[in-house]
């Protein structure tokens, strides 16, 4: 099997250097952009399996990167943000435009690898790629787009996978653990808070176009499920 190609869009040569050290060692290939336009074209022509983004770019910055290539390929490819301490709006933001997770600078080695590991493993769940249709809700990873009672459903991509992987099982009960394991991939961090928090804000969101009739149900001390079979 081919190496995974990792696509880095950051303008400070020591973390390119850093990184590429470190994840050369792993069995990653990476590829370097210097600014967003050079990110952009390399996305397009090399098709990356990951991308770890810079916010603070020159010309055009991180999010309008993040923003175009959700835009253009819709859920595929996991991004990773880089953002420096403190920058919590641009973490915030950065979620809403479909970035996957963020690491904040300094970063260790251990955590940028766990992450990435974590954002590779979070592809397999959209494997078939396919447009998924549940009662009023209809979810299209390849185009990033969810609506609900024909009305489009602004979603973050851990809410949006993990409202697929409900709707994926429709009827059955996912626990908060096997949630964290499908859509955070990181067990190692195990706050099932985190899962309860991205179903009340799904919850909400789903509520502010419809609140007639909640799809999401709790199962009490066990988890969560879609509740129509269909
Ligand atoms: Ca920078």
């Amino acid at each position: 099997m081919a190496a995974e190609k990792i696509l880095l869009i950051e303008d400070e040569k020591n973390i390119y250097e850093l990184l590429r050290y470190n994840l050369q060692k792993e069995g990653y290939e990476l590829l370097w952009a210097q600014d967003g336009q050079v990110g952009l074209d390399l996305f397009a022509r090399e098709k990356p399996d990951l991308i770890l983004l810079d916010l603070m770019l020159p010309g055009i910055d991180g999010l309008e990167v993040c923003k175009q290539i959700r835009a253009k390929t819709g859920y595929a490819v996991p991004i990773i943000i880089l953002t420096a301490r403190g920058d919590e709006v641009d973490k915030v933001v950065g979620l809403e435009m479909g970035a996957d997770d963020y690491i904040t600078k300094p970063f260790s080695n251990r955590e940028v690898l766990a992450r990435v590991k974590a954002a590779l493993r979070r592809k397999d769940v959209f494997q078939a790629q396919d447009v998924l249709k549940r009662g009023f809700l209809e979810l299209k990873p390849d185009e990033f787009q969810a609506y609900y009672h024909q009305e489009e459903l602004t979603l973050t991509t851990k809410e949006f996978a993990l409202l697929y992987y409900l709707c994926k099982n429709p009827g059955k009960v996912v626990t908060r653990e096997e949630a964290l394991q499908e859509i955070w991939g990181y067990d190692y961090y195990g706050d099932t808070r985190t899962v309860d928090v991205h179903i009340r804000k799904i919850r909400y969101k789903l509520e502010q176009i419809n609140s007639q009739d909640m799809p999401v149900e709790t199962v009490r001390g066990v988890g969560y499920r879609w509740r129509n079979k269909r």
